[in-house]
């Protein structure tokens, strides 16, 4: 079980740019963040609109001299203060990530940044070598990498369970798109522009979660890939609404990734199947408690999490904040993220660099590789999907 007692002497000092009011992702923050103190946000330049950005941060209990019109305003007042913000998470359209990542790190912050967190790879490892010359820490919200049982799937892999894996099936495939409601909707608007999403809509929006799942989970790396994408709503070209995407691995595994927001009738369908010589494991994001173990020949079996029969070295950051039977699930994912970000941080705080290596998040290695799959899936899709070289 969850350690609830764990505390710093003061939480770490926090702030936000954007997850303003309306917006789809901020509350996951705020909420994953405070959720076991080790976080306090005290600043915020939440929104691109001034005065809503002071309203919506004195509303949730904010300073109000402390709720900026703009993160390059919040970076200089903060660092005058002596209780100014140590660290900060972005949570703005992708176009910003890069320099609002940029100015924190320069600012002596720490970083948790949404995904994609650029557009190119040649940015996000500038922002790699930024942080490490700065001794900051950037973490990457891939917020479904905080469930206990995928903790659980990476520990099988790693101990043999399923024999040597040959097959990664992942999707992330919801219907909520299957229609042109961009017009509507501004979340939408933006991610099918290319100016503000990037290279890729749904890859990058969606298809990237699904692949970091393979990442965490089996550690494998992609060697080559082809990619087929294509827009079903036409006005959203150049951008996709739905990819296929074959992968080799080194070593001679191989897999596939389906990513779509046009699966009309589905919620997420964010699943993956890992498949190894003598079992499989499978995981959908609907059903997080949930782990499907099948080893060939016998009766399929049902992991469920909080029980005694899984690997209890997995307890810690990752454990369950309740027993087994009681549903767990996205925001104790994301807290559970946000614990480990948090005690990443403080070791950087106390110059204690080794625990902070000894504590697995996703970093930036996950954001760049996340990056990169973006890239390459659009060199192969605009080469009638030749196979490109990961
Ligand atoms: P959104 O459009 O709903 O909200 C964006 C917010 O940022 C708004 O409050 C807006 O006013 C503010 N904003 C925009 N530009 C700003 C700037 N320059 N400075 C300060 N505030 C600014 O977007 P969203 O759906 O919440 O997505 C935000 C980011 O989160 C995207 O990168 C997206 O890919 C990512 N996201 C991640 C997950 C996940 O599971 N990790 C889920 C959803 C979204």
């Amino acid at each position: 079980m969850f350690h609830e007692e764990r505390r710093f002497e003061q939480p770490i000092r926090w702030g936000m740019v954007g997850g303003g009011r309306g917006s789809q992702i901020g509350y996951s923050h705020r909420n994953a963040a405070q959720r076991d103190g080790l976080f306090r946000l005290v600043a915020g330049a939440f929104d691109l609109n001034a005065d809503r950005c002071r309203d919506f941060g004195v509303n949730i209990g904010l300073d109000g001299e402390r709720c900026y019109p703009n993160y390059q305003a919040m970076f200089e007042a903060e660092a005058q203060r002596e209780d100014g913000i140590q660290a900060v998470s972005i949570a703005t359209p992708n176009a910003t990530h890069y320099e609002i990542c940029k100015a924190a790190l320069h600012a002596g912050l720490h970083v948790v940044c949404e995904k994609p967190i650029t557009f190119t790879t040649v940015e996000a490892e500038e922002l790699k070598a930024l942080a490490a010359e700065k001794q900051r820490v950037i973490g990457v919200m891939y917020g479904y990498t905080g469930f206990p049982m995928i903790h659980q799937a990476r520990e099988m892999v790693a101990r043999g369970d399923l024999g040597e894996i040959r097959v990664v099936n992942m999707q992330f495939a919801h219907g909520f798109h299957n229609e042109a409601f961009e017009e509507k909707e501004p979340g939408l608007k933006w991610r099918v522009s290319p100016e503000v999403s990037g290279p890729t809509y749904v890859i990058g929006d969606i298809g990237t979660h699904a692949f970091y799942l393979c990442e965490m989970i089996t550690g494998m790396q992609v060697s080559r890939l082809s990619c087929m994408r294509q827009s079903f709503i036409p006005s959203r070209a150049p951008l996709e609404d739905n990819a296929h995407v074959m992968m080799e691995f080194e070593g001679g595994a191989v897999g596939t990734l389906w990513a779509s927001a046009v699966n009309a009738g589905s919620m997420h369908q964010q699943k993956i199947r890992i498949v190894g010589s003598k079992a499989s494991i499978e995981w959908w994001d609907e059903h997080p408690n949930q782990l499907r173990f099948e080893i060939q020949g016998e009766p399929p079996r049902i992991l469920d999490r909080g029980m005694g029969y899984l690997y209890q070295e997995i307890e810690g950051v990752a454990a369950s904040h309740i027993g087994g039977g009681h549903a767990e699930g996205y925001f104790e994912s994301w807290a559970n993220l946000y614990h480990r970000f948090a005690l990443v941080f403080d070791a950087m705080n106390r110059g204690d660099e080794e625990t902070a290596a000894s504590i697995w998040i996703p970093g930036i290695d996950a954001g760049i590789n996340g990056v990169r799959l973006c890239e390459k899936c659009v060199e192969s899709a605009d080469s009638q999907s030749a196979w490109v070289d990961f």
